[in-house]
């Protein structure tokens, strides 16, 4: 499949099997946090490869859910079910976010609460355009999947959580205002001018990502519930030639005439 420069697509890399925990402990996603890599262990600047490598090696026990490169690819090492060790360090953490004041008065880690986001880049860095362009899909994709607030008290800073070892994460080169404006200007979500029907994140997204109406046509139901016909699967919702699938995680799959739409697409 060939790379969408605006959309969002997700590599899936994971820490062969290393730091992380198997589910949140009964919490949920409540706050994305931002990180920038900076310099690996080794002193050099870190790069998408080398943090997955070091995400993969046992003895590091630190991985973050994503990383994005400067050129606007996105890493996924984490499943978002799973802890990632991003986060785990309270040190003068940022007690006017709610939900980070309860980590600390119920003895909950943060990892549990959060997903984390890695960037390529030191902390003085201007974040070149792919890389923004790529960033700001993969926040409006979690927003979307997670429901998480699209706000300062929930997308947030590592020095807001370890403030003084990480003091210059994810620096000031990060692009905060930017970033929260972009998320509240531009909802995904669409209503079809023809069959009247709308359609919301993460489809809507899906929908733009993959080919929109040349290849799944338009939307022809409301979202319903997966029901008992698809037990994994937690809301489906119909177009001209393809059926979109919400699984656990925020994962957005297509039924198989979707799957056939689309392959058909790539051989015109
Ligand atoms: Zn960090």
């Amino acid at each position: 499949m060939s790379q969408d420069k605006t959309g969002l697509n997700i590599t899936w890399k994971g820490t062969d099997g290393h730091n992380f925990w198997t589910g949140r402990d009964g919490q949920i996603p409540l706050a994305i946090v931002d990180h920038c890599m900076s310099k690996g262990a080794d002193g050099t600047r870190a790069t998408l490869e080398s943090c997955a490598a070091w995400f993969a090696n046992p003895r590091s026990e630190v991985s973050a859910h994503f990383g994005v490169a400067k050129d606007g690819r996105v890493w996924q090492f984490v499943d978002l079910q799973n802890t990632a060790w991003a986060n785990g360090i309270l040190e003068q953490p940022d007690l006017s976010l709610p939900w980070l004041a309860e980590c600390v008065s119920k003895k909950i880690n943060p990892n549990r609460r959060t997903i984390s986001i890695e960037h390529e880049g030191d902390s003085l860095d201007v974040m070149p355009e792919a890389q923004y362009r790529a960033t700001l899909a993969l926040h409006r994709f979690l927003v979307a999947a997670t429901g998480l607030k699209a706000d300062r008290q929930h997308i947030i800073g590592h020095y807001q959580i370890t403030a003084r070892q990480r003091a210059n994460c994810p620096g000031s080169g990060f692009p905060w205002s930017r970033l929260l404006s972009d998320l509240a200007a531009a909802p995904g979500s669409f209503q079809d001018p023809l069959t009247g029907f709308g359609v919301s994140e993460p489809f809507a997204s899906f929908w733009r990502d993959h080919g929109g109406l040349s290849v799944f046509g338009r939307p022809i139901s409301e979202v319903n519930a997966g029901g008992k016909a698809f037990p994994d699967c937690q809301a489906v919702q119909w177009f001209e030639r393809a059926r979109f699938e919400l699984h656990p995680g925020g994962v957005v799959m297509l039924g198989l005439v979707g799957r056939e739409a689309r392959e058909y697409a790539s051989k015109l």
